[in-house]
């Protein structure tokens, strides 16, 4: 591994040793693409087949498998901003197999055997996007070493016990136990107690997929449009203020932002995740830490942290900040407040006190999209051509694949298997109104601290303040 860095030491040295030495920007990740031309803009109406409004991964997944599906068809992608410029180009890596929401609502409502057959699916999609990148040669860095969940404190190790009961019931997650020694073995977190690992998780670059993606549609003949933000969605339309583009299907992959387009306000609650990525670690510090399977990496709190290695000796670690802002309102381009990236960069440091003085290269943010139920979805009306899909909250790198393809299999009238799983079609309702939905996201996330804190203490089992917590959110 690259032994420190030193690069932005002016800037850092400025600032203090502790600020992160760029904020905002939209992502580390997105950096190295600040200076790509942009792809064309719209100027004036068009007719197409398809209309896909938002290039994330939902949006240009469905690009892909439609124009493989059908190359006959007239494709547009249209973009408010840049392609990634969403959750896609700034999310924390993890191409895992999570099913968003969890199993067992969905069991309830399909049966246990429908929801197996969503996880076998959602394993096989961490192999798709892996398949797919080798076969378009877009070098997403993904390391596949499976993802690590570490119990720091007794509440946390006792906690262990609810998930190995989970994965006796619901085997092909691929859950297994590891004692504390297992665990450290593979990567030597702070105070480490207990932990799960499962094999169907791929650490990647997020924003080499989404811009090796667009790259992909563009050879496949569809047309990316950049700086097109849609004001509104009808049936065979998306209006823009530079033209209106006309097609039989108008799908809506704009996740986080949903909320800004008419009717739509309270269907999906903008949540904000952060993140902070560390310079190159030395080859001193990898030593005592391990991490040498490149497993993505998380630890029990109720505040949700996620992180992962990156080949070049980084870590880059996201959550705990302000989650969300009042009446949806979210920053532009990812600046981040200091609580945010201090309470990160503390973290960080709790779990690997080796790195104490390694300076913060970078934090910026992201708004994910979180239905009301808490679980994804994707939805089309042959009636209509109308289609949507998201709502992933922070599990959508390796679901947006799968609802890509599932909305390329509606569009083109396939029936199969993926297009009868427990997430097509599935509706929730809206959101509360404002105050309600401010104070009850503040008041949720406090619960969710005020527990963590608590354990960290000393409390032995899992508080009954984030239990209350998780039943307020629907979680
Ligand atoms: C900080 C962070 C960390 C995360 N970490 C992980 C992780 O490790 N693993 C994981 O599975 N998930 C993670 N997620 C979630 C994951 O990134 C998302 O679920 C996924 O990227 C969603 O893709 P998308 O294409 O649906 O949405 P986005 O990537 O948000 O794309 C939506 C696109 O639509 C565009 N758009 C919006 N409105 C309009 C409009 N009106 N007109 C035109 N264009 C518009 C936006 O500019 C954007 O480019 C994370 C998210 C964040 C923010």
């Amino acid at each position: 591994m690259p032994s420190r860095a030193s690069g932005n030491d002016a800037a850092r040295t400025a600032a203090g040793p502790d600020v992160p030495a760029r904020n905002g920007d939209i992502s580390f990740w997105m950096a190295p693409f600040a200076d790509t031309p942009a792809g064309p803009a719209l100027d004036g109406d068009l007719e197409a087949d398809v209309a896909i409004v938002g290039a994330g991964y939902t949006g240009l997944w469905t690009a892909y498998y439609l124009a493989e599906r059908d190359p006959s068809l007239r494709i547009v992608v249209l973009e408010q901003h840049r392609v990634g410029y969403g959750a896609s180009g700034r999310n924390g890596g993890w191409l895992t197999n999570s099913i968003t929401g969890g199993h067992d609502g969905y069991a309830a409502k399909h049966g246990v055997e429908a929801v197996r057959g969503f996880q076998n699916e959602l394993n096989a999609t961490v192999d798709e996007v892996l398949a797919v990148c080798a076969r378009e040669g877009i070098d997403a860095e993904a390391v596949k070493g499976g993802s690590l969940l570490v119990a720091r404190n007794e509440a946390q190790r006792r906690r262990i016990a609810t998930y190995v009961a989970h994965a006796e019931k619901w085997p092909e997650e691929g859950v297994v136990e590891l004692s504390a020694a297992e665990s450290r073995a593979r990567v030597n977190v702070a105070d480490t107690r207990g932990g799960l690992w499962q094999p169907h998780c791929a650490r990647i670059h997020p924003a080499k997929l989404a811009v090796g993606l667009a790259d992909a549609v563009r050879r496949r003949g569809v047309t990316v449009y950049e700086g097109a933000r849609v004001t509104e969605i009808a049936v065979g339309q998306a209006r823009t203020e530079r033209g209106t583009v006309r097609a039989r299907h108008v799908l809506r992959a704009t996740e986080g932002f949903t909320t800004r387009l008419p009717g739509a306000k309270r269907d999906w609650l903008p949540l904000n995740s952060s993140m902070i990525i560390t310079e190159p670690l030395s080859d001193a510090m990898w030593a005592d830490i391990g991490w040498q399977g490149f497993e993505t990496l998380e630890d029990l709190s109720h505040v949700y942290a996620y992180a992962q290695r990156t080949p070049d000796g980084r870590i880059a670690i996201g959550g705990r900040g302000t989650p969300y802002r009042w009446a949806s309102g979210f920053d532009t381009d990812g600046l981040t407040d200091r609580a945010t990236w201090s309470s990160l960069t503390a973290l960080v440091r709790e779990w690997f006190p080796a790195i104490a003085e390694v300076p913060i290269a970078h934090t910026w943010s992201g708004v994910l999209g979180v239905p009301r139920n808490w679980r994804a979805t994707v939805q089309y009306d042959a009636v209509t051509g109308l289609g949507a899909a998201g709502g992933y909250v922070g599990t959508g790198v390796t679901a947006t694949n799968l609802a890509g393809r599932t909305l390329a299999d509606l569009v083109t009238g396939a029936d199969t298997p993926i297009t009868r799983l427990p997430w097509v079609g599935q509706r929730t309702r809206k959101w509360e109104p404002e105050p309600l939905r401010w104070l009850a996201t503040r008041v949720i996330y406090g619960a969710y601290r005020y527990a963590d804190r608590a354990e960290f203490r000393g409390l032995t089992r899992t508080s009954r303040v984030a239990r209350i917590a998780d039943v307020i959110s629907g979680r």
